[in-house]
């Protein structure tokens, strides 16, 4: 007999969830009328312009009237030459109106096709020793075995271990819980040198790219790199001949209060990987945005890029992209993200007065706490406890989606909460928020 209450095979198996009827701004409405609001926007970071907008399945109506797929092989479309332009004049620092862009469907999509970029330009360069890709632990790239593999959360990595392909983790900027057990600015960004030292143990002939999320989602909960990580992260790349990915994923489209959350360390990744926040949830789209110089010897050598999928640049999706796009600019959402994001942070910093939240952090509207059992020694809560996952429960009751997280301290412990609401969000409607978390916190049991 069969435990599970349906056919469909969803996130918990057969764990029974509200059904979802209808989302308007902020706030999304279960079939009993009961009002939520979309705190960790989607699942999670994906509703940039919240729920409602009109334009956007306007515009995919108007294209799909007209037509929804064309074979690739044969046939380009204009939403896709449209969106691949509007990107190229929002690209970051020197990929503005100098890069290419690449249209897949899944952030996981768009990591993979990075690192396949990536590889094929050393190859058409006649550099084929380079193919080693370098990740950090407590990072998250997606679910194929390539981005798995690459990602540093222990957790969903250990069932697929024996299947990635061999390759290192440097550790992460992680400053509450520092795995070098310094603290700044005397560490002196360890962190960031040791991907130099790891560089030089395996041969900078070998190596092919660094790849690393700007504010770190799923593994850390909102973790932004300290500054001047990132700048020193480009030298190194830059000495040894290594690209440089930014997984832009959950941190694209205004998500932390610039375009791309890269911006906030004034350096140009080589390649970006983004998804979410470009079509807001409205339909499926990622892309790879990448310096025109990347994409030169394939195009010297009339060599395609080696990558491709059934529905790459599907006109409807490419249409709600722009869509999409375009309400971001003309509302001032990543304006809107950066200031309503910073009174959430401060905000969301009473909820350090509480016994078990150890640490508060984020980027514009990309925030997140740390549970601890013990706040002097960092400790976490036993992972059978599911601290987080009670958080999630007690606001979810009143009213408030969360994002529950784990493996803050080594990939399985250490439990965390993320926030990351549409970047539509007023400071009321944060200390909406600010309540429900204030209540849950005080209903949870902690032993
Ligand atoms: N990269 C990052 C930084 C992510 O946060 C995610 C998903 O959360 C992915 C890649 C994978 O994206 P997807 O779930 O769309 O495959």
């Amino acid at each position: 007999m069969s435990k599970s209450d349906f056919t469909a095979v969803g996130r918990f198996l057969g764990k029974k969830q509200p059904l979802m009827a209808r989302a308007e701004g902020i706030y999304l409405y279960d079939a009993d009328g009961k009002r939520y609001i979309d705190g960790s926007g989607g699942s999670s970071s994906v509703t940039s312009i919240g729920h409602g907008v009109v334009e956007v399945p306007a515009a995919m109506a108007a294209q799909a009237q007209a037509f929804s797929y064309n074979p690739t092989h044969a046939f380009i479309n204009q939403p896709f030459l449209d969106l691949a332009d509007l990107i190229a004049g929002l690209a970051p620092g020197e990929m503005y109106q100098n890069c290419k862009v690449w249209f897949a469907v899944t952030g996981t999509d768009a990591v993979d096709d990075a690192v396949c970029l990536a590889r094929q330009y050393w190859v058409e360069k006649g550099r084929a020793t380079k193919y080693v890709i370098i990740s950090r632990w407590q990072s998250y790239h997606g679910m194929s075995i390539s981005s798995c593999g690459f990602s540093g959360l222990t957790a969903r990595r250990t069932l697929f271990t024996p299947m990635f392909v061999n390759s290192p983790h440097i550790p992460p900027a992680y400053c509450y819980r520092c795995p070098f057990e310094k603290s700044l600015p005397q560490c002196d960004l360890l962190c960031a040198r040791t991907l130099e030292t790891t560089i030089r143990q395996l041969g900078p002939e070998n190596v092919s790219a660094f790849i690393a999320e700007p504010v770190v989602g799923s593994a850390l909960g909102a973790v932004p790199a300290p500054e001047g990580y990132f700048q020193l992260i480009r030298d190194i790349c830059d000495r040894h001949d290594v690209l440089f990915i930014a997984d832009e994923v959950m941190t694209g489209w205004g998500r932390t209060g610039r375009t791309f959350g890269i911006e906030h360390w004034g350096v140009t990744p080589d390649i970006i990987a983004t998804a979410k926040g470009v079509t807001g949830g409205y339909t499926p789209l990622s892309a790879i945005i990448a310096r025109n110089e990347v994409w030169q010897p394939l195009i010297d050598n009339d060599s395609p890029f080696r990558s491709g999928h059934t529905m790459n640049a599907n006109s409807v999706s490419c249409a709600g992209g722009i869509a999409t796009i375009q309400h971001i600019v003309e509302r001032g959402l990543v304006e809107n993200a950066r200031t309503v994001g910073a009174y959430l942070l401060e905000r969301l910093k009473e909820l350090l007065d509480y016994s078990i939240v150890g640490d508060v952090r984020g980027l514009g509207m990309m925030v997140g706490f740390e549970l601890v059992r013990d706040k002097a020694t960092r400790e976490p809560f036993p992972p059978a406890m599911h601290m987080s996952r009670r958080v999630y429960d007690a606001a979810f009751e009143r009213g408030l989606v969360t994002y529950p997280l784990t493996g803050a301290v080594d990939g399985a412990a250490g439990d965390m909460v993320k926030l990351a609401p549409p970047l539509i969000t007023t400071k009321v409607q944060v200390d909406e928020m600010l309540t429900i978390l204030h209540q849950s916190l005080e209903s949870i049991p902690v032993t």
